[in-house]
């Protein structure tokens, strides 16, 4: 949406097309609670929230590109409030920001715990004023056109229809989110499937940095429902099975003086990186703390202590939550929580300018890895970045379609033809196969989980990687029940379990390459950080076997490496 505005906004004789294969709300971002980060107040500036990413990323992500998007944060923000969003306030007026995991300062902006609901909203209203803005509700992208070296568009399939259509254009963007649903417990949405990603991989763009995997420390037990961050972040607390803090035991990223009551550290030990809080959970766990219930083993987050002002005003969704779906009332009872899958920091290799390396293609929000978020992506991070570099995709991609005229019109042609006739395969009544799509899905989000889970060791990972071998070759046996192409959920839950392959072929074969311990990347065989070898970004190109993992440079500018501190 932000990109659509700014590149309508290029030019009102552009036409620009959104295709979507939801109607853009139930876009996942409507489910981000939290708050997106942005210098605002006196106390904070650039320089932290530049060292606190950077730090975060445990030194992997481009600095000049967590430089850019910090100093154009807040500007979009503002923006935002103009085009309707409403952010809480002060009493006196002025913006409230909320602390946030690895966060310094408070710099979370937030509307309530619905932030991403107003944040669609809003981007939703204002792309509504562009006449030259046309939406393709329910558009399921199925492949990229590629002509004369360069990308024209998708082939999409329109599903009320189920007819198929090149979308032709100038220049392409990706905004198509994450790939969570490679695993098993997860907090995204059913529709992350990774597509965007696997689009791009398949048309020969480099997947970077896709073994970093973040879990997020809070998920509801049972279902996997986001808990959010900002539970903490007003002073939740996590409790193992005797109801002590156990973070005070674990190595969060800086010596720990947990005697001392004012050290800042007994207030935001909680707030911790993610990836850390969840590897404490797996200690916990193998040392016997934690509690096991019939749906796993879980611990406490405790918010009773707020009252029920507090959690009505700021946090009702939480309360929502989690006495509808664990049957718990957060004022008087404590949330059952254990570390579940949340975020790519990896994705679509772009530059700063959200080029990708295949002319006309652009990419920006999660599906992209520009990179900001290197090896572990601070909270409320994520949402900012749509604005920032959907806002230069948009531009930059407007920029080169007004230079580039459509062209090969007979490849373009042909490639509509051969997603026809792979559709056409699917529903082929004789096609013989006998694979079950939900039965592959989840013995792909099983294996990943046993062999690139919270800690990772090579004969494990080995294991998945083969695995999924197996996987992707039994695909071809597929077998679909329903052959009419009218509203065919299960064709396209078909299309996208072939994508969700190629993703999670991406995360093992990059992890089993990269032997070193970085953000959320554990590994117990390597268990520390190796800069001489692997400050590198991974690069995943898909070849007709197992993916080819080459290396690229990190920009490092003016932080060299050192050890990752957080609440200092
Ligand atoms: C529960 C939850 C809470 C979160 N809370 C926060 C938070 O508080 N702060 C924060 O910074 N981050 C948060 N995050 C992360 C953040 O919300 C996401 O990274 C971000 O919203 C992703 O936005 P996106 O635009 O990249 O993709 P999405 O919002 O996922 O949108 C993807 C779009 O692509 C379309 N699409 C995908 N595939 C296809 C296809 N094949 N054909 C056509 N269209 C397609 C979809 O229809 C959709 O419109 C949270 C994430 C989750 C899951």
């Amino acid at each position: 949406m932000r990109a659509a505005i700014a590149a309508a906004e290029v030019d009102p004789d552009l036409d620009v097309a959104v295709v979507s294969k939801v109607y853009p709300m139930r876009s996942h971002t409507v489910a981000a609670e939290g708050g997106m980060a942005g210098v605002v107040k006196d106390n904070d500036s650039f320089e932290n929230h530049i060292y606190d990413t950077i730090s975060g990323s445990d030194w992997l992500a481009d600095q000049d590109a967590v430089e850019e998007f910090v100093k154009e944060a807040p500007g979009e923000l503002i923006q935002l409030e103009h085009w309707g969003c409403p952010w809480s306030r002060e009493p006196d007026g002025r913006i409230s920001v909320r602390p946030f995991g690895g966060m310094q300062i408070e710099r979370t902006w937030y509307a309530a715990d619905k932030t991403g609901f107003h944040v669609l909203h809003s981007l939703f209203q204002t792309s509504l004023k562009y006449n030259n803005i046309t939406r393709y509700d329910e558009w399921f992208a199925a492949e990229l056109l590629v002509g004369d070296g360069r990308c024209q568009g998708v082939v999409a399939i329109e599903q009320r229809t189920g007819e198929v259509h090149g979308i032709v254009g100038g220049a392409t963007i990706m905004c198509t989110g994450g790939g969570g649903q490679v695993f098993k417990f997860t907090t995204n949405a059913s529709i992350k499937t990774g597509d965007g990603m696997a689009l791009a991989y398949r048309a020969g763009v480099a997947l970077k940095d896709m073994e970093f995997v973040q879990y997020h420390p809070t998920g509801l037990l049972g279902s996997g429902i986001l808990i959010t961050e900002a539970t903490r972040g007003e002073g939740g607390v996590l409790l193992n099975k005797d109801g002590q803090r156990y973070l005070q035991d674990h190595d969060l990223g800086e010596p720990l003086d947990v005697t001392d009551p004012e050290h800042p550290q007994t207030r935001t030990m909680e707030l911790g990186p993610r990836d850390r809080l969840s590897q404490a959970f797996i200690r916990e766990e193998e040392a016997g703390n934690v509690l096991v219930g019939p749906q796993g083993s879980y611990v406490h987050l405790d918010i009773r202590h707020l009252g029920e002002e507090v959690i009505d005003t700021r946090l009702p969704f939480v309360r929502e939550l989690a006495r509808n779906y664990a049957g718990v009332d957060p004022v008087h009872e404590m949330i059952p929580v254990r570390p579940v899958v949340h975020y790519m920091m990896g994705g679509i290799d772009t530059g700063i300018d959200a080029a990708t390396s295949l002319p006309g293609l652009y990419a920006a929000g999660e599906c992209a890895c520009v990179s900001i978020n290197g090896a572990n992506r601070l909270g409320s991070n994520s949402l900012t970045e749509l604005l920032v570099f959907g806002l230069r995709a948009g531009h930059n991609a407007a920029g080169f379609a007004l230079k580039h005229e459509i062209s090969d019109k007979g490849a373009l042609e042909a490639q509509v033809v051969t997603v026809k006739k792979r559709i056409a395969s699917f529903m082929d009544k004789g096609h013989g196969g006998d694979e079950r799509i939900a039965v592959l899905k989840n013995e792909m989000a099983e294996t990943m989980e046993e062999g690139v889970g919270i800690f990772r060791q090579e004969g494990s990972m080995r294991r998945t990687c083969d695995r999924l071998g197996e996987l992707r070759a039994r695909f071809e046996n597929v077998k679909l029940d329903d052959t009419v192409l009218r509203h065919n959920t299960e064709l396209r839950a078909a299309l996208e379990l072939d994508f969700l392959l190629d993703v999670a072929q991406s995360v093992a074969f990059s992890a089993i390459a990269r032997q070193e311990s970085r953000g959320s990347h554990q590994r117990t065989d390597f268990p520390a950080r190796n800069d001489e070898r692997y400050l590198k970004h991974s690069l995943a190109y898909r070849t007709d076997g197992e993916p080819q993992i080459e290396y690229g440079d990190v920009t490092i500018t003016r932080w060299p490496p050192a050890d990752r501190v957080y609440g200092n």
